[in-house]
């Protein structure tokens, strides 16, 4: 908010040292992937927000939060058109209420920051609807046009068609496997009838549709030719978006900016807690952040012990909350370099040991180590046996269905908690698109928003295609012809 706060947050660096001597703008890294030299881009500085600053936005909606806050890292989009994108995007029509993440108390205390209201009914929504506009507008400015590719075996590619669907020089080609998602989940993507999506199940499982995405992306000849990118949870913009509902649920959750609230996040790329990390780098008065993870503890074995330990995919275990089955959090690189005192050698070391020795032990180093608790993370894991105990806990006692994603928040969010201090859980998805474990939890399916009654029956749009680079590529260039002639 402060002039000068804008003027060094606003630019861009890598975490592993490119681009120091010229930071980049936002709309410069917002269409990037990976930084040249393997990093992730963060802000040269996080803005700081002076006690006045949050009691002028404690009064404000979710657009002018939004705004607020956005502004402060991006600096190459004029006020007006900021505010255009952001009234566009968090509208109650795609959000279903003003609040656009409301929060429900449980009981004093305790509270659900309800994140998943979006049309995909996943948390993803919030910041992929934004970046969906965004696009449009950036896209629009420089002329250019977008092909996104992705992988997802369920919540990511939905989101993200949802966000891309009839936007201008936009396509999406996303692969899913074979008849390996839930028939909700495969209904969402494969019903969507957009000229500019593309959905492609593949014969193989979700590594096969992976190892096709990177291959191509390996590919610079063809990935520049059909200019290529992605919108995966190492985005920026996806982060900032992230941002805005930390604040949000604070001060829904608080009467003064006295009081502190501990925040619990269901983890897996580690891509939204980070994004309170963030806010409580600008000064929001955040206690706790509780890291809750599955079955797949890579990053509850990091705040446990120090060790950091991706696994290889055939140690990712499969799970009732599989949107946090991943092997590494691609996001941790960020915390990181906050850690290290942002100096990039530091991360580079420690990135070189992910690489050459499977990962790296900072239990041995005190000075780095040492500083993790400032930070305020904690950590827990959570089980399949847990998970459906939590579900049935939160219905009996606040006759409330949660997701198992949300569950594993909860379990390790009760666990962990301070009893001085407020405690959010952050709803990640809703339970209608994880039928079979309410059902297993409760006994019943659960409820569904009525405009997704029956999206099982619609006709579907999705061509099946063998795990071969070759047909992908003849597919996507087949899709992109039209627009390349020069008529
Ligand atoms: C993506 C996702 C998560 C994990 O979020 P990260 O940002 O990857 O840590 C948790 N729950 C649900 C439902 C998700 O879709």
């Amino acid at each position: 908010m402060s002039p000068s706060n804008t003027l060094t947050s606003a630019r861009y660096v890598s975490t592993r040292g490119a681009d120091a001597e010229a930071p980049k703008r936002f709309c410069e890294i917002l269409l990037e992937g990976l930084a040249t030299d393997g990093g992730l881009y963060v802000p040269q500085s996080y803005p700081t927000l002076s006690p006045e600053d949050l009691e002028r936005m404690r009064g404000m909606n979710y657009r002018d939060l939004a705004f607020t806050i956005m502004s402060l890292y991006i600096d190459d989009i004029s006020s007006e058109d900021l505010r255009q994108i952001i009234d566009r995007t968090y509208t109650t029509q795609a959000f279903g209420s003003d609040d656009i993440t409301p929060l429900v108390q449980l009981e004093p205390g305790l509270h659900l920051l309800k994140c998943s209201n979006g049309p995909t009914l996943a948390f993803k929504d919030v910041a992929m609807q934004f970046l969906g506009h965004l696009f449009e507008f950036v896209l629009a400015r420089e002329g250019r046009e977008l092909n996104i590719l992705g992988a997802t075996s369920g919540d990511t590619g939905s989101a993200a068609e949802y966000a891309m669907k009839s936007k201008q020089g936009i396509r999406v080609f996303m692969l899913s496997p074979y008849g390996k998602m839930s028939k909700f989940q495969a209904a969402q993507m494969y019903s969507l009838q957009d000229a500019n999506i593309h959905n492609f199940a593949v014969e193989g499982v979700f590594d096969d549709c992976q190892d096709m995405v990177k291959a191509i992306s390996n590919d610079l000849g063809f990935k520049s030719m059909y200019r290529i990118g992605a919108v995966n949870s190492i985005n920026w913009g996806r982060i900032l978006a992230q941002v805005v509902y930390y604040f949000k649920g604070y001060f829904a959750a608080t009467q003064s900016n006295d009081e502190k609230v501990s925040f619990a996040v269901p983890s897996g790329n580690f891509g939204n807690v980070l994004a309170g990390h963030v806010a409580r780098m600008m000064g929001l008065p955040i206690k706790q952040l509780i890291v809750a993870t599955n079955e797949n503890d890579v990053l509850d074995e990091f705040f446990k012990t120090g060790r950091y330990r991706p696994r290889q995919s055939a140690e990712t275990r499969q799970t009732s909350s599989p949107s946090m089955d991943i092997s590494k959090a691609s996001n941790f690189e960020r915390f990181l370099f906050d850690l290290a005192w942002r100096d990039p050698a530091v991360v580079r070391e420690l990135m070189q040991k992910v690489d050459h020795e499977g990962g790296f032990d900072l239990s041995t180093c005190d000075q780095l180590w040492g500083r993790v608790p400032k930070f305020g993370f904690a950590s827990g894991r959570s089980t399949h046996a847990a998970r459906l105990e939590g579900i049935k806990a939160v219905a009996s006692r606040y006759g409330i269905e949660i997701d198992p994603h949300t569950a594993d928040g909860y379990n390790v969010g009760l666990t962990l908690r301070e009893p001085s201090n407020q405690l959010i859980l952050l709803e990640t998805a809703l339970p209608a698109k994880f039928a079979d474990t309410i059902q297993e939890a409760l006994g019943k399916q659960p409820s569904r928003p009525a405009a997704l009654a029956g999206i099982e029956a619609l006709p579907q749009r999705v061509a099946v295609i063998p795990a071969s680079i070759e047909r992908l590529k003849e597919a996507i260039s087949r899709a992109c012809a039209p627009l390349d002639r020069n008529d």
